[in-house]
């Protein structure tokens, strides 16, 4: 084997086109072109996103290798996102992929989503730790599509100790910001407004999920009744209180990831804790669980930088380089799936 791959990444599986190429864990390029198109709707629409990703997928590609400064023969390999994700976008990048490694005759490599999201910390200071965590650590994966507790024995041995029973984290955020009349993505709209905001001038329910499983359709449900309620009496609510509206949401949606954080490591025994997905980029979520670690010296929290925090190729990149060193190539023959199967 090589000594220091060069491997490309193809992110597909949602409404971001990413592309990155890596060496050796070093980041040479990551073009994502984002969708814009869905900002009318209020939420990704498939088959919009699909033929987005048709149009984009050559030009950042294009872009990726001419950033990186390597030439195209030098690529040794070829990594996609196979799922879960929305199949017209992953297959795109899945017939991209398979062309690519076809004409160029280098290995196909397939990537699990949600672990390329958690093995994102092993890219070159990636997190604002600039470390790797060491084996075995925690994943607390909050994104657009999913909201999971994993535990990581190591780069391809995972076990999820819970998940959302409805809706995701990134999902609640963004039909309440929609409820709020704000743009989509809504979780970085929320935090924007929240920046002054009273963070306990109002009260949200959370879940009553046992164990480690999350629920968020309850409390996406309060906080929209909430607000039909207040605008029936002053149709300025939301305007009037949007800060502390926003805060006191952000708040409550950090008290629920954390909680249930806090159970898995008093179940596990694992201190180590790194966030991944488009959600932790949000600074109360950040604040909430640094915290931990004043309050037990055991605890360690890994945090992404926000480039690495929603989907990108080059965690797809990394995944793909972790693979290849384990000589774990995949046949052309694969194909995407949608729903999430096992790791
Ligand atoms: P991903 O699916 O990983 O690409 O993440 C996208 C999701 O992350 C969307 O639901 C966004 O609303 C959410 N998101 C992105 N940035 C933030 C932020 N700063 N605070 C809260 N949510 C965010
Ligand atoms: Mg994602």
């Amino acid at each position: 084997m090589k000594k220091k791959p060069i491997i490309i990444g193809i992110e597909s599986s949602c409404d971001d086109t990413g592309v990155s190429i890596i060496r050796n864990r070093n980041v040479l390029s990551n073009i994502i072109i984002h969708q814009k198109i869905h900002k009318k709707y209020g939420g990704v629409v498939p088959e919009l996103a699909s033929r987005q990703h048709d149009l984009n997928i050559t030009k950042a590609v294009k872009q990726a290798i001419l950033l990186s400064k390597v030439s195209i023969n030098q690529i040794d390999a070829v990594s996609f996102t196979l799922g879960p994700g929305l199949i017209g976008p992953l297959l795109v990048g899945a017939s991209f992929a398979k062309s690519f490694s076809m004409g160029l005759e280098i290995p196909l490599l397939t990537v699990n989503h949600i672990q390329a999201h958690i093995l994102s910390h092993f890219i070159q200071n990636a997190n604002i730790n600039n470390s790797y965590p060491k084996f075995p650590f925690l994943s607390l994966v909050i994104s657009g599509g999913h909201t999971q507790i994993i535990q990581v024995d190591d780069f391809f041995k995972m076990k999820i100790l819970g998940s959302t029973l409805d809706d995701s984290v990134g999902e609640v955020l963004d039909k309440i910001a929609r409820a709020l009349g704000l743009d989509y993505p809504g979780g970085p709209m929320i935090e924007y407004f929240s920046k002054n905001g009273n963070n306990k001038k109002f009260i949200f329910s959370k879940p009553t999920v046992t164990g480690l499983d999350f629920s968020f359709s309850g409390f996406k449900s309060d906080v929209i009744r909430f607000l039909k309620k207040r605008l029936n009496k002053n149709m300025f609510f939301i305007k009037q209180n949007l800060s502390d509206i926003c805060a006191s949401i952000q708040k409550t949606t950090a008290e629920i990831l954390s909680e249930k954080v806090q159970k898995a490591i008093l179940k596990t025994g694992i201190y180590r804790i790194a966030l991944a997905g488009g959600v932790s980029a949000n600074y109360e979520i950040i604040r909430t669980f640094m915290s931990f670690e004043k309050k037990d010296k055991r605890c360690k929290i890994f945090i992404l930088k926000k480039e690495y925090t929603t989907d990108n190729g080059a965690m797809i990149a990394i995944t793909g380089l972790l693979k290849y060193e384990k000589n774990l190539f995949d046949s052309i023959h694969v194909t995407p799936y949608s729903k999430f199967k096992t790791f």
